[in-house]
């Protein structure tokens, strides 16, 4: 990895050899390998001893997780929050755990629609809760630092399984605790940020 960066310095027109580049290359690949780690991740060695069985089936939410990823088009970051929800059948997740899965998915190469769909899919195949519900919202600097100008660099994505899929009372009672910065309605089609087809 680090002979690529050297090579990619080279082609931007710099120096590698001068004395602020001498270490990055080094330094760019202590940040990617820190970035992308989620591949590496163990999905269920994360969520060892932290699953409970309750008797409990109110909605468990958590809020406003900070998250950085890179988009897989531009390898920019995209970053904001994620809010998770989800209604137990029997078992519930500890909750630090809950930003602990958002990270794994998180720090790989991703389109924000995917890593949504990704965070929602592991709470409902590990926990069979009666739904679960992940709403992100992100910046992506491959929009904005770019000036591009058609569509918003600010995206929201959500992904709803189970109640909150079948029952529009339980999903407005999360999307209202949640409060997004943005508009709610038509959540899916109002946020790809990022297309593959875009420069
Ligand atoms: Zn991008």
């Amino acid at each position: 990895m680090q002979d690529a960066i050297t090579k990619l310095l080279k082609d931007l027109g710099e120096d590698p050899a001068r004395e602020g580049l001498r270490d990055t290359p080094k330094r760019v690949e202590k940040a990617y390998r820190f970035l992308t780690s989620g591949y590496s991740a163990d999905i269920d060695k994360v969520l060892n001893n932290a699953l409970f069985t309750v008797d409990y089936s109110e909605m468990v939410i958590v809020k406003d997780i900070d998250f950085y990823s890179l988009c897989e088009h531009h390898l920019l970051p995209f970053f904001g929050k994620c809010h998770v929800a989800y209604i137990p059948s029997n078992k519930v997740i500890g909750l630090s755990k809950i930003p602990r899965i958002v990270d794994v998915f998180a720090r790989r190469l991703q389109v924000q629609e995917r890593l949504t769909n990704q965070i929602a899919d592991t709470i409902r195949d590990t926990i069979k809760p009666l739904g679960v519900a992940v709403v992100m919202e992100a910046t992506h600097l491959c929009m904005s630092m770019r000036g591009v100008e058609k569509q918003n660099s600010f995206a929201v994505t959500s992904a709803m399984h189970g109640a909150f899929r079948s029952s529009a009372r339980t999903r407005m009672e999360f999307l209202e605790l949640i409060k997004l910065r943005s508009a709610v309605p038509g959540l899916r089609e109002t946020g790809y940020a990022c297309l593959a087809d875009e420069t």
